[in-house]
Formats: C-alpha cells, sequence, structure tokens
C-alpha cells in the first residue's frame, strides 16, 4: 500500500509568515495533531544547525505548527540531542546558547529547548531492538520520556549516507553520544600519544574505568570500554579519536534500525516534515554557509519516514534535469537507508505525493 506524502511548494524568498502557514497545513494533514492528548510531552526534534551554518530551519518557520501543538497541549519542547563530535553542540549549555542565537527563544517559538540526553550526555535510556545490527538502541531520555514526537527537517546531501533526512533525523538525531558512537564506528575510540597531556581528566569521565595512565600519555582498555563516548568531548587537546566507519552501507543500516526503533516506541504518535529549502551538499553540522546545489521545491509531510524522504530524493533529481545531485556529492549510494528501511519495516518507498492546494 502507498503512503500520503503531503506536498507544498515553498520557497525561502517567501515572508517567514508565508511558510510558518504552509508548514502548519502540511502538519495538520498528517493527523499527528488529532492524536496529542491533553498534556502529552510532544518532542519536536530539530537540528539546531552549527555555529555559523546558516541552512537550519529557520524558528520563524516554525511558529504557525507550534500554534496548533499548543491548543492540543501546553508540553511541546523543541529538542536535539548531543553530539559526539566537539563543536558548540556536546553539551547542553553549549547548544542551548547557540539555539538561542539561532533565534530558538521562547518569545520567538513559545516553546523551550531541552537537550534530550541532560546536561553532559549521560541522560540516556536503552530501548531493546532485534534487528541484525542493532540489539540495543541508546537514546536521549527526554524522546523516550515523550508520548509523542514531530520530525522537522531540513534536508540535504550527507557525506557518510548521501541524504540526511527524515531518516537520519529520527535515527542518529535521537541517539545519544554513545547511540551515534555505536552506529558510526565499528571500534572504540583510541588516543593519540603524541596529543595526549597525560592531565587525567577523561579517566575521571570513563564509566567503565577503562582508561588508565601510562607512561606519558593514557591507554583505553578494550576489554572495557562499552563505546560511550564520553571521553572524546571532555579532552580538551583532541587526543582521544573515534575510528570512523566508512562502510556507508552498514551505518546506514543501523541507522535505520535505529530509527525503526525510536518509531516503534510512539506507536503511531510520530510525524515527519521535511523542509526541501536551502538543499545544500552538506548537513547542518558544517560550520558554514553553504551554496544550495538545487532551487528550493517546497514542504514535504507524512506519517511515513521513507516515504517522506523517497519523495525529496524524486523531486531533487526532477528538478536537477535527472542529474542525481545526492550522490554526485561524496558518491554515496543514499538508497540504502530507504530499502533497507522499507525491508525492515519503518515504511516504504511507495507513496502517493498530495499537493496541498
Ligand atoms: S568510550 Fe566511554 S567507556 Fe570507552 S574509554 Fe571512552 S569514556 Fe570510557
Ligand atoms: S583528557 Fe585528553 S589529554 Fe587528558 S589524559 Fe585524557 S586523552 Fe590525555
Amino acid at each position: 500500500m502507498k503512503s500520503q506524502v503531503y506536498f507544498i511548494p515553498a520557497d525561502r524568498k517567501e515572508s517567514p509568515e508565508s511558510l510558518s502557514e504552509k508548514a502548519r497545513r502540511a502538519y495538520l494533514a498528517i493527523g499527528l495533531n488529532e492524536k496529542l492528548g491533553e498534556n502529552d510531552f510532544l518532542a519536536l526534534k530539530i537540528h539546531f544547525g552549527e555555529k555559523h551554518n546558516t541552512g537550519y530551519l529557520k524558528p520563524l518557520w516554525l511558529k504557525g505548527l507550534i500554534g496548533e501543538v499548543e491548543k492540543k497541549t501546553p508540553r511541546a519542547f523543541l529538542t536535539d540531542s548531543n553530539t559526539l563530535y566537539i563543536g558548540h553542540r556536546s553539551n547542553s549549555v553549549d547548544h542551548i546558547r547557540l539555539a538561542w542565537s539561532h533565534g530558538f527563544t521562547p518569545d520567538v517559538v513559545d516553546v523551550p529547548v531541552i537537550i534530550a540526553d541532560g546536561l553532559i550526555g549521560r541522560d540516556v535510556q536503552d530501548l531493546k531492538g532485534s534487528h541484525a545490527r542493532i540489539k540495543s538502541a541508546r537514546i536521549g531520555s527526554a524522546f523516550l520520556n515523550s508520548d509523542a514526537l514531530l520530525c522537522l527537517t531540513h534536508v540535504t546531501g550527507h557525506v557518510q549516507i548521501g541524504i540526511g533526512a527524515a531518516i537520519k533525523n529520527m535515527g542518529m538525531g535521537c541517539a545519544s553520544r554513545a547511540g551515534k558512537l555505536d552506529q558510526h564506528s565499528v571500534v572504540h575510540p583510541h588516543v593519540s600519544p603524541k596529543q595526549c597531556h597525560n592531565c587525567g581528566i577523561c579517566p575521571d569521565y570513563c564509566p567503565e574505568d577503562a582508561i588508565v595512565q601510562a607512561e606519558g600519555h593514557v591507554l583505553i582498555d578494550d576489554k572495557k570500554c562499552v563505546g560511550c563516548g564520553e571521553c572524546l568531548v571532555v579532552c580538551k587537546f583532541g587526543a582521544i579519536k573515534m575510528r570512523w566507519d566508512d562502510d556507508s552501507q552498514r551505518l546506514q543500516e543501523k541507522l535505520a534500525e535505529y530509527a525503526l526503533t525510536v518509531q516503534s516506541h510512539f506507536k503511531g504518535k510520530v510525524g515527519f516534515i521535511n523542509f526541501l529549502i536551502q538543499i545544500t551538499k552538506d548537513c547542518d553540522c558544517m560550520a558554514r554557509a553553504q551554496r544550495p546545489i538545487v532551487g528550493d521545491i517546497g514542504i514535504l509531510a507524512s506519517s511515513d519516514p521513507v516515504a517522506v524522504d523517497k519523495a525529496p530524493v524524486d523531486l531533487v533529481i526532477a528538478r536537477s534535469a535527472g542529474k542525481d545531485v545526492f550522490r554526485a556529492g561524496y558518491e554515496r549510494d543514499w538508497s540504502v537507508q530507504l530499502s533497507y528501511g522499507s525491508k525492515i519495516g519503518l515504511g516504504t518507498m511507495e507513496y502517493r505525493l498530495v499537493e496541498l492546494g
């Protein structure tokens, strides 16, 4: 059976009020609002954009849909989890300050910003999965303590997985630091002896006592390390390195399994809005402004994360005269996350595009 994907053409040259109204209508079309209970906690999952990035979703575009949500529940909040890499989103204080600097303040959006995995990424719960790659998904607590989830996603290209859209926003974005490490790497972090100052800080943070001080530097005991990723962010000298998994297929499969585990948790109270506006080669983790790779297309909404990610690919390729601009970016086969997602029951690539008048 085909999934419905609602579509409204939109362009960033329009006023924020116009884009907000379109996002509101797209949101109402998917029916999640009717499922919200009085006082439900609704997690509005978003990427606030790295410092100096300009492609992130603008807070004014969200005012209309947040207004609708607030008629149902006063307990919606904007949220993301802390990052694995050291930037301006690796702890809650920096992360919230960055969100503020991008305009996500109560006077604009009227909802609080809560970082889902806590001050330093330790507020995590494990969700059992029973998939081929993921047996247990490590998710930021605020997501799992919520009653409903709405993923608000800026669709972009991506250096490792070809496209970053709803599946990535839910699968990677809801994961705690440990969950992100779980997806991005197949081995534990290691220490660069040359960069280590032997300051002794990271052993104090390691929950497993896996870091020991040796002559001139520390070492990680692979047998004890559980891959929580905390040492990566506490080292001020960048001496602890993760080993990125360069296998895009494996990463996309893990991503889809994480997304399915999160989606299943909400038992149907989940929705997805994809913004095809300022579509760039790289995701909003890039700390710089980027030129779009295609003209603006519009806003898509669905309750199916696979369908709502397949439709942008089709629309973008059609707009690019048949050229696959996502694949052209880094020669990554983006289709794995969609086909694998379909296979495991995350959604379907078969969709019916319904243009909202
Ligand atoms: S990843 Fe976690 S468990 Fe492993 S060494 Fe670092 S802090 Fe310790
Ligand atoms: S925090 Fe960094 S510099 Fe300090 S001991 Fe650990 S790895 Fe070495």
